[in-house]
């Protein structure tokens, strides 16, 4: 079990909670210039002054060991002072650093941990970390980093409760969504055990008289994954099982605001028989990330994130000379025409629109009804529902929709809805005046009817739980308002035509299409992508896509003049 554990749930008073069976694991937490920074060292509650000092600057405060037991999300205390470590070389480097941010517990708005931002050592050290590693791992066969990804597999789902708690604690989402995010991430995990069959090339006998010719394809080297916040494990997990099946080495920049659920991660490789080093977990902001793509040692960038970002990213590592995939933002529609089954597009709309309470790249926030009684119908029935929708706690057993991240978007979003008023939109449901928790980050669904596609309410992603609704007379004028706007991730149609969905799904310039299904987010064993402005750089991600982009192509040509002398084998070979 968890050595990282220590980091989330120190409590005051009975500081470490004891399990029946206790077992050290070999992690170490790495005490990383603490004593320099000693002035900086936070409060710690329930310890004397000078027995913080002491287990902080020996690194103690974070040393902990499988003795402990999985807490519940609402057990994790308020706790200034506990730090999100970094994980570089198998081992957890904590560190106070020069800069760090709060790491909150949404649904109750305290701060509950805090997170240091990478100093240029630390980066180093990770990317160096990796790159080291990269000839013995690249040189393992396929076949047995794929045994290790499946070890890696079966503790995850071992450890399935106290992740999905974890990130339930720092996102906010609901603990059903959570887990819903944790199986998609395995589902990537299970495609890329199959490494061997994906990796295989092509071979073509007498090219020439005597020449043969094949093609292969080779992983590129230390690789860098930067993450959102809304996904804390199933974006990582779109990135690294494949990147790390491949043969190249890692290392993830999660968001800072939800960063634990990637050090559990690396903990769970680690013991899963992942050397050290091939995987590590920096944190930071902007600024960290600049210095990961301008670092000599990487030779790719994955990320995930908004579009403004993604574009920015795109543009720094095309200039670095680096491969780089950006996955960006998105406004995803969902058409509802007149034949549809209203039961089935209401319930979809509910769910795609204020699920994790719209902070999903794929949430569907606007809701386009064909003709005026679609429209019509739309408002009068999603009203109620919207009202009665169940805000809390995301480890509350009655809880559809969780707290928004932070208070800074909770402000944004907010925010939006006093701008939809005043560009002339109507405003149907206010989520402010939703019966929700007063503390915490929350805020009730809204509903805006009357949206013109020139509102910004309509243009920008607003990623909250707000649903925009545009009427549209006719399919084409529908397919069109969908072409036309900046975004490309996700769209939807409700429909019980054929032959109305197939023209849809031939004209409309989105990278990822439901007919019937409010968030076709493709299988991992297909690719993720949007296009326009949802993403930057030529490959999807995770699915065969990403095997693409984790690897590069290399054709041989060969002539043997003299056959090579053998040795008789008696032994069925193996993969060892
Ligand atoms: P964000 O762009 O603010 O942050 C994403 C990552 O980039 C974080 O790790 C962050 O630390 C880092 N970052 C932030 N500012 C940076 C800068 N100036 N330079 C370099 N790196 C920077 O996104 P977010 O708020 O964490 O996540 C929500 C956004 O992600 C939404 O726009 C959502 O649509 C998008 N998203 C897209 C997909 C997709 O597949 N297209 C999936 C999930 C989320």
């Amino acid at each position: 079990m968890s050595a990282l554990r220590a980091f989330l749930p120190l409590n005051q008073g009975s500081i470490f909670k004891l399990a029946p069976k206790s077992h050290w694991l070999a992690a170490k937490i790495v005490p990383f210039a603490l004593t320099t920074h000693q002035s900086r060292v936070p409060s710690v509650p329930g310890l004397p002054g000078s027995r913080k000092r002491s287990l902080l600057s020996s690194g103690l405060f974070l040393l902990m060991s499988s003795s402990v037991a999985p807490l519940l999300a609402s057990e994790i205390p308020t706790l200034e002072g506990a730090i999100v470590p970094h994980w570089i070389g198998g081992k957890a480097i904590a560190r106070q650093g020069d800069r760090r941010a709060p790491v909150y517990n949404p649904a109750t708005g305290q701060v509950a941990r805090f997170v240091p931002f990478a100093s240029k050592e630390e980066v180093d050290a990770a990317v160096s970390a990796a790159n080291a590693q990269f000839p013995s791992w690249s040189a393992i066969p396929p076949l047995r980093r794929a045994r290790i990804l499946f070890r890696f597999k079966e503790l995850v789902e071992r450890e399935q409760s106290r992740l999905v708690r974890i990130i339930s604690a720092e996102h906010g989402k609901t603990i059903p969504d959570a887990t819903g995010e944790l199986v998609r991430g395995l589902e990537v995990v299970e495609f890329a055990c199959g490494i061997p069959q994906l990796l295989k090339g092509e071979y073509s006998d007498q090219v020439g008289t005597g020449v043969d010719s094949f093609s292969f394809r080779q992983p590129l080297g230390t690789v860098v994954g930067i993450t959102p916040f809304n996904f804390p494990a199933m974006v990582p997990m779109w990135m690294f099982p494949v990147a790390l099946a491949c043969g190249n080495t890692f290392v993830l920049k999660p968001s800072e605001r939800d960063p634990s659920t990637a050090v559990h991660l690396g903990e769970l490789l680690k013991e899963a028989g992942l050397p050290d080093g091939v995987f590590n977990v920096i944190h930071g902001d902007g600024e960290i990330v600049s210095q990961l793509i301008r670092h000599p040692q990487v030779a790719a960038i994955s990320f995930v994130g908004s579009t403004p970002v993604a574009e920015s990213i795109y543009r720094q590592a095309t200039e670095s000379g680096k491969r780089v995939q950006a996955l960006g933002g998105a406004k995803n529609h969902l058409i509802v025409l007149p034949d549809a089954d209203l039961d089935q597009a209401i319930d979809a709309l509910i769910g795609s629109a204020f699920g994790s309470a719209g902070e999903r790249c794929m949430a569907i926030s606007v809701a386009v009804p064909v003709g005026e009684k679609v429209a019509d119908a739309l408002i009068e029935r999603l009203r109620p529902r919207i009202q009665a929708l169940r805000v809390g706690a995301g480890d509350s057993k009655d809880s559809e929709m969780g707290p928004l991240v932070t208070r800074t978007h909770l402000e944004r979003v907010r925010s939006y809805l006093d701008l939809g008023e005043k560009e002339g939109a109507e405003l149907i449901v206010d989520g402010r005046d939703a019966d929700v928790p007063v503390e915490g980050f929350f805020l009730g669904g809204s509903l805006f009817d009357r949206v013109r596609p020139n509102m910004r309410i309509y243009r920008e992603e607003i990623f909250g739980p707000v649903l925009a609704l545009v009427r549209t007379q006719t399919l084409e004028e529908a397919i069109e308002l969908v072409n036309k706007h900046e975004y490309g991730n996700g769209v939807a149609i409700f429909t019980r035509n054929g032959a109305a969905a197939r023209l849809f799904t031939q004209q409309v310039q989105i990278g990822m299409v439901g007919i019937n299904v409010p968030i076709p987010v493709p299988m991992a064993f297909h690719s993720f992508g949007g296009w326009k402005r949802s993403l930057f750089g030529d490959h999807h991600i995770h699915g065969p896509e990403g095997v693409r982009f984790y690897t590069r192509l290399k054709a041989v040509t060969s002539r043997w003049p003299e056959e090579l002398a053998s040795t008789p084998q008696f032994v069925l070979p193996t993969a060892h």
